[in-house]
């Protein structure tokens, strides 16, 4: 299924945008059983009202649909949900930045994405001062990779997004600088005689929006109050952001509708994982080798940590595999930089390489340090 009708799916279900999943469903339920066709029979109105109800309820019951359609402001198949699968670089995640590549063939005449949207921008586009503006989504999303350092200490990142700003021109007015004069259309009046079903009706003039006077378009952004923009800036990216962590840059999302304010910008950050250290929300795992002999006799190690070199003392025994923490040398995270997480070091005992008989011959008399056979108590456990 393919939509890209513009009536606002909430409001068709008459819930708010940030409604539950439980609103969602009762709404629709009271809904569905007032415009259903058995109750409303050769009732044509009830009937189409009923499918956009299902359709409405299809997209916003579906979490991955709905984050779609608030992202895009309509849901279609075959569109990536926002900031998945999105390529970094020339391809960000997020309306309106360039959607180059993604073919949606659900969409009507096959287009891409990119032509859907020129279909909605294009019906604005018409040379009259008042016309139905398109709302857009006002927060915009874009999503970066970054290395494992720079999540950890931070970083500023250049990027290049699209977005709908008001013009500068007009102010987001739509109008060009002048005089306005009488529009045409409805003779001043602000309201036009319209025939339905035989009855007339006078209903607000949509060229001058029932104000009477229209002015010229604005030249510069051919009177949509609005313009898209391609821009460069730096952001900031703090210390401590993972994988999937929003850094909200204020007032740089889009202007939804002519004259209303901007919406925020979101970097979504994804991190590289490192060679060596792995890193589990704000702790660092790693594995360090010791020798046989540290290990029985315990030691003073240096073990690479995100700080540099610290020293971990193992004790007289230590097992392979056995772990020790290292406190507060984990990541420091974004919202409280001050309790930073942990380092977990697993030791592995790597055995000493016996270069000749004299090496062997040592080895053979270490054996006799074991007090038994180290796998007695294995079987013995095994033949429970
Ligand atoms: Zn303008
Ligand atoms: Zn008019």
């Amino acid at each position: 299924m393919a939509t890209t009708t513009k009536t606002d799916y909430y409001e068709l279900l008459g819930v708010r945008r940030k409604a539950s999943a439980k609103e969602i469903r009762q709404a629709y339920r009271k809904l569905a059983r007032k415009y259903h066709p058995d109750l409303n029979p050769g009732d044509k109105s009830a009937e189409e009202k009923f499918k956009q109800i299902q359709e409405a309820y299809d997209v916003l019951s579906d979490s991955k649909k709905r984050a779609t359609y608030d992202q895009y402001g309509f849901y279609a198949d075959n569109i990536p949900p926002p900031g998945a699968g999105v390529p970094h670089g020339p391809g960000p995640g997020g309306f309106p930045v360039d959607f180059g590549g993604f073919e949606s063939a659900g969409a009507p005449g096959g287009g891409s994405v990119r032509d859907i949207f020129s279909q909605f921008f294009s019906g604005m586009g018409g040379g009259a001062a008042q016309r139905q503006a398109v709302e857009v989504p006002a927060d915009l999303e874009y999503q970066i990779d970054i290395d494992f350092w720079k999540a950890i200490r931070g970083t500023i990142e250049k990027i290049s997004y699209t977005r709908l700003e008001s013009c500068h021109t007009c102010h987001g007015s739509g109008k060009a600088p002048g005089a306005e004069q009488t529009c045409s259309a409805c003779g001043g009046t602000g309201r036009r005689a319209q025939s339905t079903m035989g009855m007339r009706f006078n209903v607000t003039c949509q060229r001058c929006g029932g104000t009477g006077r229209v002015g010229n378009p604005c030249p510069a952004c051919d009177g949509e109050g609005r313009v898209r923009r391609t821009e460069s800036i730096d952001v900031r990216i703090p210390a401590g952001v993972e994988t999937g962590s929003r850094v909200r840059v204020a007032g740089r999302g889009n202007v939804p509708l002519p004259g209303a304010g901007p919406g925020d910008l979101y970097i979504v950050t994804r991190v590289a994982p490192h060679p060596y250290f792995e890193r589990r929300g704000d702790d660092i795992y790693t594995n360090v080798p010791v020798t046989v002999t540290e290990a029985a006799l315990g030691a003073k190690i240096e073990v690479p940590t995100i700080d540099g070199r610290a020293l971990l003392r193992i004790p007289p025994g230590t097992l392979s595999g056995q772990k020790f923490r290292l406190r507060e040398k984990g990541v420091a995270p974004v919202r409280d930089p001050r309790h930073r997480g942990d380092q977990y070091v697993e030791v592995q005992i790597v055995p000493p390489s016996a270069v000749d008989e004299r090496a062997r011959q040592m080895l053979k008399d270490l054996s006799r340090f074991y007090e038994q056979d180290p796998r007695k108590e294995i079987f013995e456990r095994a033949s429970r």
